[in-house]
Order: C-alpha cells, then structure tokens, then sequence
C-alpha cells in the first residue's frame, strides 16, 4: 500500500518539476487571453510580469470600440451615421471621429483604393462571412453600378462638435479596413500606462508586437503564407515596436464559376480588387496607418502601392503575388527572412 502511495507522489513531483522546467525554458510563458471580437479571432499575450487588470481593460477596450463603430451593431455610431445619411448629422464618440478622420485622411492620399464609404457594395457582395464555399450566382452589373453611385468619401463630411454627415441617402460608412488596427493601438496605449514592457498583440492577423522578448531580442512575427492559409508563414520579420497588418484574399471569399471572389472591393470597378496579388503586409509604427494602407495596397498592387508607401516615413511593405513571388524592399532586407523555398525573393523595384 505504502509503495504504491509513494510512487504516486513521485510520479507527482516529477510532473510538476516537469512544468515548471518547460515553464521556465527560453521565453517564459505568457500571460494570454484569446477571445472572439470584431468578428475575428484576438489573441492577446503579455510577457514578464502578470497583468491582469491590464489585461481586463484591454478586452473592455476592444468591446468599448467593437460597440461603438461596428456597421452590424445596430446602435454603434457608425450605423446611426448610416442611418441619417442624407438626413443629417450625427454626433459621434470623440474616438470614433478620430477614426473617421483617419479613414478620410488614407481614402485622399490612395485616392479611393481605401474608401470608407464602401459600405453599399459590401453589402451587396456579402463576402464577409464566406470561408472558400462556392456560390451560384453573383451580383448583376445593374446592381453592382447603382451601388457605386453610392461610394464616395468625398460625401463624408466631418464637421465641428465631433458630427459626421454622410451627404446622400443610402450611402454607408464602413470602418472594417481599419479600425482593428486602431484597436491594437488603443491595447498598446493602455498597456504602456499599466507598465506592460513586452506583449504580442494579435487580431486576426493585425499584428502589433510591443516591446522586445524577454532576452533582449526583437521579436519574430511570421508573414501568414496566402497559399496554405493553416497558419503557416512564408517568412519571418524581426522587429521592436511595431505594427504588421496583413490584408490578402485567402480568408475571407466565395468561389463562382471557378474564380475567387474576395472582400476587398475595389470602388473603380464595384468588383473585388483584380490584380497580381494575393497578400500585402504594412510593418508601421501605428497599427492604425497599418490596417489602411494594407487595404489600399491591396487594391493598388505593387507599383502603385509601393509609390504610395515611399512617400511615408518609416512604413514599409511586402507584397505576395499569385506568382509565388515575395516583393521586400531592399532596406528591410537584414530584417526579413524568406523560410519558404516555394517562393521566390525580389528586391522591389520602385
Ligand atoms: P481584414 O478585415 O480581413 O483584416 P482589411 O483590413 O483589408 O481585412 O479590411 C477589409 C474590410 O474592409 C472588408 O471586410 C470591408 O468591411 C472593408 N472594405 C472592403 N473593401 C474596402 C476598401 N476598398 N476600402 C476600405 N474598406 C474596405
Ligand atoms: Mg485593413
């Protein structure tokens, strides 16, 4: 009896010196909370010291901004803009301007490859909650030109007292291309008030790696790899301190007659942005400018796009192309490896 009792006591410490030995090895373990929110999957992990009060407001935080700017959140501001468009304007959250200055600011300098006002032709297309299924049919030419005569963020207006006016009836103001980005931001701010140092902030693929590791190094944050979306990555950025948002066309489409139909809806043409690329990721000090220019680049590609990311101060790019090819700019070339040997390294050339 006693033997066996003493056995299972060994057995027992061995396990829990076990844990605490894989615990303690390289990084220590983070401190991480995973929840569902702005309709994707966020993954929060702190480093160093546990932090859980930080850690609480950033989640309130995340669902402060999700309720207040969501377009499928009947009373968020967004949808009482939508509401009183071409009626009148509406008060907003301080923040929430915030936001929609941003947004009007990104659809000026891409001159509509980001377009806040795409709401109407997203709800026509309806890809947002698609995952690869095959659809038999798509929207008529008719219907995909009367929605664009909706889109234009010229028409949104942003006046004093924090009011936003959409100038016509039936336009609709939609904030999904940027304002996760603005939320890694927003987790960011409170975590450097809380004395969080080092943490890796992650929804759904909008990245901000805060701080360094634990050791001293930078962190290694693999860019998603668009052909085997099984979070796989195709290679690995080193950085400190910053924001890598990735927008691609391999999450979130429909199939139709053999073609791949995509969530990023190019306003010039009312059809889901068309050219060599499958992938962009923007590595940028704010999250924010991160999520929209990734949305932009996407519909611009590469030439276009890369013009546009040069004129910017510390914000650079990788593009993907259906290619199997991996644009970088040569002066991040000492920061990016390429760990896949299907894809092919290109110094971009603009
Ligand atoms: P994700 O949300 O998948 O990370 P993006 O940041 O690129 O990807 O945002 C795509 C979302 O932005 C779409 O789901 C839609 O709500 C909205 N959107 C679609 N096309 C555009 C566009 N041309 N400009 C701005 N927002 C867009
Ligand atoms: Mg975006």
């Amino acid at each position: 009896m006693g033997s066996r009792k003493n056995i299972f006591y060994t057995v027992f410490i061995l396990l829990i010196v076990l844990f605490v030995v894989s615990c303690t090895k390289n990084q220590p373990q983070p401190f991480t909370r995973t929840e569902f929110l702005m309709d994707t999957v966020v993954n929060i992990k702190v480093y160093g010291k546990q932090n859980k009060k930080a850690m609480d407001m950033a989640v309130d935080r995340l669902r402060e901004i999700e309720d207040r700017m969501s377009v499928t959140i009947a009373t968020s501001d967004v949808s009482k803009i939508n509401e009183n468009a071409g009626i009148k304007p509406v008060q907003v959250h301080e923040d929430v301007y915030y936001v929609i200055e941003k947004a009007k600011y990104f659809a000026e300098l891409s001159k509509g490859a980001y377009e806040p006002t795409i709401g109407p032709l997203v709800e026509l297309w309806k890809v947002t909650d698609m995952y690869g299924e095959e659809r038999d049919s798509i929207p008529t030419e008719e219907e995909i030109k009367e929605k664009m005569s909706l889109v234009d963020y010229n028409d949104l207006v942003l006046m004093e007292d924090n009011q936003v006016y959409l100038k016509r009836k039936g336009m609709k103001l939609d904030l999904g291309g940027i304002v996760k980005g603005y939320a890694a931001d927003e987790i960011k701010r409170i975590f450097e008030e809380k004395g969080v140092k080092s943490a890796i902030i992650d929804l759904g693929g909008n990245i901000y790696a805060m701080g360094e590791k634990t050791s001293g190094e930078p962190w290694r944050i693999g860019i998603q790899d668009p052909f085997s979306v099984a979070s796989n990555y195709i290679g690995i950025l080193n950085v400190r301190n910053k924001s890598i948002v990735t927008s691609g066309d391999y999450e979130r489409y429909f199939m139709y007659k053999g073609e791949r139909y995509h969530h990023i809806i190019d306003a010039k043409t009312g059809y889901p942005s068309k050219n060599e690329l499958v992938g962009v990721s923007i590595v940028s000090d704010k999250s924010i400018d991160g999520d929209a220019l990734s949305t932009a680049l996407f519909v611009l590609g590469i030439e276009e796009g890369t013009k546009l990311v040069n004129q910017l101060e510390d914000t650079n790019v990788i593009f993907i192309t259906k290619q199997k090819e991996v644009y970088i700019q040569e002066k991040i070339k000492d920061k990016f490896t390429l760990t896949d040997e299907k894809l092919k390294l290109i110094y971009n050339p603009y």
